[in-house]
């Protein structure tokens, strides 16, 4: 009988033990093995940022133009940040979609202070057209309702300061770090906008649930008189008659499907030309004509290069964190810490 009931307490200590030490030493395999990803992580993060040519110090304060009343403002690279990122993107949108648009603000900002010339006395600017849209603090409460300013503006905070130091890499350099509203599905690349040479981290990339937002679709209907006086503003020489068939014409697309060139009557304009000069929000647009007038119907909003917002907010609300978000609009880049 006491054997039998040794035999049962031997049972019961294998059944209990056994897999207890087994699933111990599991987790320690899984935390070391964690662990040592997690440095081999950041020690190829610190490799990939040229430390020499950027020196976190150098970019602490920044010199901010105000367009408006041409006056130069140093101010700290966070608190420019904070005010980028409510001015470029809906604080309602995800907080991994403002995450991204934080690291995207920021790897713009270093970029344009190491590479560009766009101002001499400043390293950027406020204004959207020409740098990164910047508002400050009080103007975005104020135009915030007072029951969702808090929340609205921890969201930002959050974004710039969990993301810290934060900026976007290829082969060691920042990257030109492109964005714009809405890609309509698929990313452009900067020749397909502004001719010249590609970088390899700018390649057309394709995001679902981009129709969602009411960026994505939008019509421009014009007189066929105020077409042609459009045209004609920049091109004395047009010669249309809107009698003959395809006296408007596309010629060819760029290779994420947008106009590259558009054929009005004896010219052959680029489509970025043509968006600017009837207004179109973007490059990938079709017409047709209805009696008298002509409409356009364009899908997407902006030039359509590097990160799109809405893309952005669509992919965190379908799961993606901002790091997955970034590496899904810039092709082969790494995420590291300045
Ligand atoms: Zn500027």
């Amino acid at each position: 009988m006491r054997k039998i009931i040794l035999l049962f307490i031997i049972l019961l200590l294998l059944i209990f033990f056994i897999p207890a030490v087994f699933s111990q030493k599991f987790i320690q395999t899984s935390s070391l093995e964690a662990e040592t990803i997690q440095n081999t992580t950041e020690g190829q993060e610190n490799s990939e940022l040229n430390k020499d040519k950027y020196d976190y110090k150098e970019f602490s304060t920044i010199k901010l133009l105000h367009k408006n009343d041409n006056w130069v403002e140093e101010i700290s690279l966070d608190d420019y940040l904070l005010g980028v990122v409510s001015g470029e993107m809906p604080a309602t949108f995800e907080q991994e979609a403002l995450n991204a648009q934080a690291v995207v603000a920021r790897t713009y900002t270093l970029y344009m202070i190491k590479n560009s010339k766009k101002h001499e006395e400043a390293d950027i600017c406020d204004d959207s057209n020409c740098c990164q849209a910047w508002i400050t603090k009080e103007n975005r409460l104020a135009r915030w309702e007072e029951d969702v300013r808090e929340e609205n503006w921890s969201k930002i905070e959050k974004a710039v300061y969990s993301t810290k130091g934060k900026v976007i890499t290829y082969d060691g350099e920042v990257i030109d770090a492109f964005f714009h509203s809405n890609s309509g599905g698929i990313t452009e690349t900067p020749a397909g906008v502004w001719g010249g040479t590609n970088y390899p981290y700018l390649q057309p990339v394709e995001t679902s649930g981009e129709d969602a937002y009411s960026q994505y679709s939008s019509e421009v209907v014009l007189s066929k008189e105020e077409f042609k006086n459009k045209i004609l503003e920049k091109h004395q020489d047009l010669n249309i008659d809107f009698n003959q068939e395809n006296c408007i014409e596309i010629v060819d697309y760029t290779e994420s499907n947008r106009v590259k060139t558009l054929k009005v009557g004896n010219l052959n304009l680029s489509g970025v030309e043509v968006r600017t000069t009837l207004g179109l929000r973007s490059t990938n647009f079709t017409f047709n004509f209805e009696g008298d007038n002509i409409k356009f119907n364009v899908i997407g909003y902006g030039h359509g290069v590097g990160m799109s917002q809405t893309g952005a907010d669509s992919m965190a609300k379908q799961g993606s964190n901002y790091e997955e978000i970034i590496k899904h609009f810039y092709t082969g880049v790494e995420i590291v810490n300045l």
